[in-house]
């Protein structure tokens, strides 16, 4: 069942589509439940040199997952966790095929139910020692949980709490993953390194980069060419991933303010405080303009889940959700009482905060703050369904050099220009905020396009990143035709043109062969 290469019929046009709205075409679909499966496919399509676009769970917002004729490999049914391990010093990591939810995941670590049968002895007593052990977590998090873990990986997606762990691909120590002509490898984070331009690779190659990586961080693993690369070079077939203690105490804080320049300002101040590691501390600065707001309201109406959240005070002009961590209830608690007082200061009147703890009242929290990208993707279905040319348009570029205030204000100067509404919110503590558009119709959609084509060329300006996490997929290939290709890039298609010659992984995505 799982090698079966089935023709694109209607029971299948929902996997034409990801979160970007974008509907593409394709004439065959697999399902494969294991590597081997998908080596099978693979091997098969390369014969008749069928390109292949390959699929997580499909919430990406940039058309990665969408398919540009071809086959459709969509991994859902691969979603076992399939091993386990404890290091000496009691550190444990998971091993997942790539179709495994975020959520599916979460639930495994905090109530592990796992079908053991086919696991090995060092899994099975490594899952032992974890069921006794304090709970665990695995820090990526892009807030949206039905997003597969082989997806997160291929978009070294970061989500609210990259402020402080950093991105996904620093919690994947190892992957396997199948070439185009249908092998499987596996490659360890530290065994394979770029040096002065040349890296083995698994299959026995030597790699090839034309300038070799300089810089910060001249030495690149060939991991991390894997995580970030959009499906480009391979399927990713399984995943090691590194699990964290998970912190007893989780916090969410969120502001409320009558003037976005104070939500700024006490974004700012936070941004610039110190926030080490320590028994507390700040993992999420997160921003939600005044549109964002009224989109959430909106849906409110219209969606009984989001019945459960208060209502937003009246006169608000701007929200900042805080998450904090913390293993000591009166540490986080002190941590919390600084931040509201510092608010106070920016005129958040602390009486209207909403404080949640605990793992129920997290996900309110967490609901609040995953219905803003949710309300705004509805808000762009109702106009679609007036003109199908408008599809999501949005931001997620990360700023350098300036204050959160100076970003903030660089957007709403050049909407106010041309006239645009638009939904901020965001990653505001690195500056990554995501502007999305709200046109009203065609001609207000190719504005918008055009002015994110030139925010792109002022965040490029001053070295900040004009692609952060959703990737580049089709949707963002657009920016870098007036930019200086991207050093990530030029690398990948370098890479690409050795692996994939032929571009039969992700047609249409990222950049063109040079052939
Ligand atoms: C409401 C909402 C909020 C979101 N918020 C965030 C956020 O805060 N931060 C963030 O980073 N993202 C966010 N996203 C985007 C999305 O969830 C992430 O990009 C996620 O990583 C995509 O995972 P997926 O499984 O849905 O991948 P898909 O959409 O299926 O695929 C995305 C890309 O990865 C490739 N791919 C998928 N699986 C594999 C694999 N196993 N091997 C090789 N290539 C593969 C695909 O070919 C495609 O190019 C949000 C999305 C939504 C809908």
């Amino acid at each position: 069942m799982g090698k079966e290469i089935l023709p694109l019929d209607n029971r299948f046009s929902d996997y034409l589509r990801d979160e970007s709205r974008n509907v593409g075409r394709a004439e065959s679909i697999s399902f494969p439940e294991s590597e081997a499966d998908v080596r099978h496919i693979l091997a098969t399509l390369r014969t008749l040199k069928t390109p292949t676009t390959v699929q997580g769970s499909r919430t990406g917002i940039c058309g990665g997952a969408v398919p540009d004729g071809g086959h459709i490999l969509n991994l859902s049914r691969m979603k076992d966790i399939v091993g386990m391990a404890e290091s000496r010093d009691g550190c444990f990591s998971i091993r997942v095929q790539p179709g495994i939810s975020l959520a599916a995941l979460t639930r495994q670590l905090y109530h592990p139910v796992v079908d053991t049968a086919a696991w090995d002895d060092p899994s099975r007593r490594a899952l032992h020692a974890f069921s006794l052990a304090e709970k665990k977590f695995w820090p990526p998090d892009p807030t949206e949980d039905s997003a597969s873990i082989g997806g997160i990986a291929a978009n070294n997606a970061g989500g609210i709490t990259a402020h402080y762990y950093g991105p996904a691909r620093r919690y994947i120590s190892a992957i396997r993953f199948v070439d185009s002509k249908g092998d499987g490898y596996q490659v360890e984070r530290g065994r394979f390194f770029f040096s002065q331009g040349k890296c083995p690779h698994p299959n026995g190659k030597i790699l090839f980069v034309e300038s070799p990586p300089t810089g910060a961080a001249p030495v690149l693993d060939l991991i991390d060419v894997y995580l970030g690369s959009e499906g480009m070079l391979g399927v990713i077939t399984e995943l090691t991933l590194k699990l964290l203690a998970s912190p007893k105490e989780h916090w969410a804080i969120v502001f409320f303010f009558t003037a976005e320049s104070e939500a700024a300002n006490f974004i700012e101040q936070i941004r610039t405080r110190p926030n080490e590691p320590a028994e507390a501390h700040i993992v999420a600065v997160e921003f939600l303009d005044h549109d964002t707001l009224f989109c959430i309201d909106q849906q409110k109406e219209v969606n009984n889940r989001l019945a459960v959240l208060p209502d937003v005070p009246s006169v608000t002009a701007a929200a900042v959700y805080l998450e904090l961590h913390g293993d000591r209830a009166v540490q986080v608690e002190d941590l919390a009482s600084q931040l509201l007082e510092m608010s106070a200061a920016y005129g958040c009147d602390q009486d209207t905060a909403w404080a949640f703890s605990g793992e129920q009242e997290m996900k309110k929290a967490r609901l609040f703050r995953h219905a803003a990208p949710e309300s705004v993707n509805g808000r762009i279905d109702s106009v679609r369904r007036t003109d199908p040319r408008i599809c999501k348009l949005g931001t997620d570029m990360r700023m350098a050099g300036c204050s959160f205030a100076d970003v903030l204000g660089m957007y709403r100067l050049d909407l106010d220009r041309a006239g645009l509404q638009a939904a901020i919110f965001g990653h505001a503590g690195d500056l990554h905020l995501h502007v999305n558009i709200l046109p009203k119709n065609h001609d207000e959609f190719l504005a918008g396009q055009k002015i994110i084509a030139a925010w792109a060329k002022k965040v490029d300006a001053v070295g900040g990143s004009v692609v952060t996490e959703h990737g580049v997929g089709k949707v963002k290939k657009c920016l870098f035709r007036s930019l200086p290709f991207p050093r990530r890039l030029e690398i990948l298609r370098h890479l690409k043109e050795q692996l994939d010659p032929e571009g039969l992984f992700n047609p249409g995505n990222m950049f063109e062969l040079n052939r």
